[in-house]
C-alpha cells in the first residue's frame, strides 16, 4: 500500500527501446509506478536515465527510432498503450497533459499567445463553449427585455404620472447599467477570448489582455512557462506531466513557477508528474518520489522519508552531492564512474560499477523493486533477505582508479 488516495494512473512494466545503428538503447526497461489523485509524484534521475522517455511513453509521444516494447499504462480502466493514435488524442491534452523544459520550443513562434491559448480551448472544449454561449445569450436577451420593460414604465409614466422622482431615477440608472452590460452581444469568439484572458490571469500573468496579443519571443522565459502552464490547465486535466519545467529559468523565477504549480495543483486538483534532475525541486513540491537510474526505478517512497533516510546507494550519492552551506569541505561528494551505456547496460544491478556498497552478487543478479517499509520500495540487494548477507565485493586497485570520483 503506497497511500490511501485514489489511484488514477498505473504504469506497469513499461519498456521503451530505441533502435539505433549502434544497437538497441534500452531507455526505459521495466518501469512501474502508480499515481494518485491530488498528489505530486517526482521522477528524478540524471540526464539519460529514461525519465523523459517514460513520460513520453505514457502519452504515446515517443518518436522513431523509439518503440514502446512492452507494458501497460492504465488510466480510467483503459490501457492507453493499446489505443490507436486518433483515440489517444482524446486523452492527450484533455485528461493528461504535458509541459516541457523550453516553452519556446513548444509554442508556435508565428502565432500570438491569444491564438494559441484559444486554439487549445477550441480543440478540447468546443461543446462547453457553445453551452456557455447559449447561457450568455439567454442572459443577454433577458437583460434586453428588462430594458424594454423599464422603458415602457417610463413611457407610461408620461401619461399616468405614478412614479416618484426617486423611482424614475432608479429606473434610469438600471437602464443605463443594463445597456452597458448588453452593449456587446455575446459571440463564440468573445467567450473564447474571455476564457483565454481568465486562464492567463489565473497563472499570474499581469495585463493578460495585452499578453494575448504578444508573440512568444516577446515574453520572458518565466512568462512563457506561465503561458504553457495556462494552456496545459485550460482543460482541467487529471494529470499534468511537467518535464523539467524550471530548468531553463533563473532561480527566482524557478521558485515562482514552483509556487504557482503548487497553488494550481490545489485549485484544480490536478495530479502532477514532476520530471526533474533537481532534488531541490523534488523537496520543494513532491509528495512522493521515484528515483530512476539507467532505465529502472531504484527507489520509490514519500519525499519526506526518502530525504530523511535514503536507502539505495545511488539515492544516497545524489543527496550527498547536493551542496549545502554547512558543508565545509572544498570538494563536493560525487558518485564514482559515469552513467552506463544503455546499449550494453551492466549485468545484474545496473549501478554496480559505481556502487561503494557493492556485494559480490550485484553484477550477477538484477535486484527487483521490493517493499521494505510503509510506502517504501527499493531495488537493492542490501535490502533483500536472500542476498543482504552475501560477501562484500573487493574493489581492485585498477578498478578503483578507473572509476575514480572526479
Ligand atoms: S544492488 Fe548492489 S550494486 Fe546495486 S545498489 Fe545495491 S549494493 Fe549497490
Amino acid at each position: 500500500m503506497e497511500t490511501d488516495k485514489k489511484k488514477i494512473l498505473e504504469v506497469k512494466n513499461l519498456k521503451t527501446y530505441f533502435y539505433t545503428e549502434e544497437g538497441v538503447v534500452k531507455a526505459v526497461d521495466g518501469v512501474s509506478f502508480n499515481m494518485y489523485e491530488d498528489e505530486v509524484l517526482g521522477l528524478v534521475g540524471e540526464t539519460g536515465c529514461g525519465k523523459s522517455v517514460t513520460a513520453l511513453s505514457i502519452l504515446q509521444l515517443v518518436r522513431a527510432p523509439g518503440e514502446i516494447e512492452e507494458g501497460e499504462v492504465i488510466f480510467k480502466n483503459v490501457d492507453l498503450l493499446t489505443l490507436k493514435k486518433k483515440k489517444m488524442r482524446d486523452y492527450r491534452g484533455k485528461d493528461i497533459t504535458m509541459i516541457f523544459q523550453d516553452p519556446l520550443n513548444s509554442l508556435n513562434p508565428v502565432m500570438t499567445v491569444g491564438t494559441q491559448v484559444k486554439e487549445v480551448f477550441e480543440l478540447h472544449q468546443r461543446e462547453e463553449i457553445y453551452e456557455l454561449l447559449d447561457q450568455k445569450m439567454l442572459e443577454w436577451k433577458n437583460k434586453q427585455n428588462r430594458i424594454k420593460e423599464l422603458e415602457k414604465k417610463l413611457e407610461d409614466n408620461e401619461t399616468n404620472q405614478r412614479l416618484t422622482k426617486e423611482e424614475i431615477s432608479d429606473i434610469k440608472n438600471e437602464i443605463e447599467k443594463l445597456e452597458e452590460e448588453t452593449r456587446d452581444r455575446p459571440t463564440y469568439r468573445s467567450i473564447l477570448r474571455e476564457k483565454s484572458r481568465k486562464i492567463l490571469e489565473e497563472v499570474g500573468i499581469p495585463d493578460p489582455e495585452e499578453i494575448l496579443e504578444r508573440y512568444p519571443h516577446e515574453l520572458s522565459g518565466g512568462m512563457r512557462q506561465r503561458v504553457m502552464i495556462s494552456m496545459a490547465l485550460s482543460c482541467n486535466p487529471s494529470i499534468l506531466i511537467a518535464d523539467e519545467p524550471t530548468t531553463a529559468l533563473d532561480v527566482t523565477i524557478q521558485a515562482q513557477i514552483l509556487d504557482l504549480m503548487k497553488d494550481l495543483k490545489n485549485e484544480y486538483k490536478t495530479s502532477v508528474l514532476m520530471i526533474t534532475h533537481d532534488l531541490g525541486v523534488i523537496a520543494e513540491i513532491c509528495d512522493r518520489v521515484a528515483v530512476m537510474y539507467s532505465g529502472n526505478i531504484v527507489e520509490y517512497a514519500t519525499a519526506t522519508n526518502l530525504f530523511k533516510n535514503p536507502r539505495h546507494p545511488y539515492t544516497k550519492g545524489l543527496i550527498s552531492a547536493i551542496p549545502t552551506l554547512d558543508k565545509k569541505k572544498k570538494e563536493l561528494d560525487t558518485i564514482r564512474g559515469s552513467v552506463p551505456n544503455l546499449i550494453y547496460p551492466p549485468e545484474g544491478c545496473r549501478f554496480h560499477p559505481r556502487c561503494d556498497y557493492r556485494l559480490e552478487v550485484c553484477d550477477k543478479v538484477r535486484p527487483l523493486l521490493t517493499q521494505i517499509g510503509e510506502s517504501y520500495f527499493v531495488a537493492c540487494h542490501l535490502f533483500d533477505p536472500q542476498y543482504k548477507d552475501s560477501p562484500k565485493y573487493e574493489w581492485g586497485k585498477e578498478e578503483l582508479e578507473r572509476t575514480r570520483k572526479i
